[in-house]
């Protein structure tokens, strides 16, 4: 196998990601960020079509007193009115963190071809942790996935939201 010159990019470089993922990945965490000021769990999520943003929220469900205000459902709900059609045909959603059976779900249905999410969440992700509700072939829409994109920073957000609500 030939010696990829890229070889030192090191632990960061993930399959099938590009430095697109990485830019688009910085805009959710920043809205990962501000939500954690406003008291809400650190979660940003962001729908790309080609150079666009269709939608982008950070996780409201406190601000809203609302279950189902997570980010990826904001954002698709957003994109979704910016085109006037329920299919995103075309687009990528990034996100700081892994989808929820709900969100997993509101993808599955937008028909979003491409997910991309920074860290993975053991406790409810249905993007390959629980389960893996974005690519089940029983589903009519499966998604190309890739993950651990800004992983690190995702998490260190998210465990630093959770120690200081400890504390
Ligand atoms: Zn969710």
């Amino acid at each position: 196998m030939a010696e990829r010159p890229d070889a030192g990019a090191g632990e960061h470089a993930r399959e099938g990601a590009s430095s697109a993922d990485e830019r688009w990945m910085r805009r959710a965490l920043d809205l990962a960020r501000r939500a954690a000021d406003a008291g809400e769990v650190p979660v940003g999520a962001v729908v790309v079509q080609g150079d666009v943003v269709l939608g982008e929220s950070a996780n409201r469900t406190v601000t809203d007193a609302d279950p189902t205000a997570h980010a990826e459902m904001l954002a698709i709900r957003g994109a979704a009115a910016a085109q006037g059609d329920w299919r995103l045909i075309g687009t990528t959603l990034y996100v700081t963190l892994e989808p929820c059976a709900m969100c997993a779900g509101a993808i599955v249905l937008a028909r979003i071809p491409r997910v991309v999410y920074a860290a993975a969440d053991p406790k409810a992700g249905m993007g390959g942790s629980l389960d893996n509700l974005l690519q089940d072939r029983r589903l009519n829409h499966r998604c190309d996935v890739t993950s651990g994109i800004l992983a690190e920073a995702s998490g260190d957000l998210l465990r630093a939201f959770f120690r200081a609500r400890r504390g």
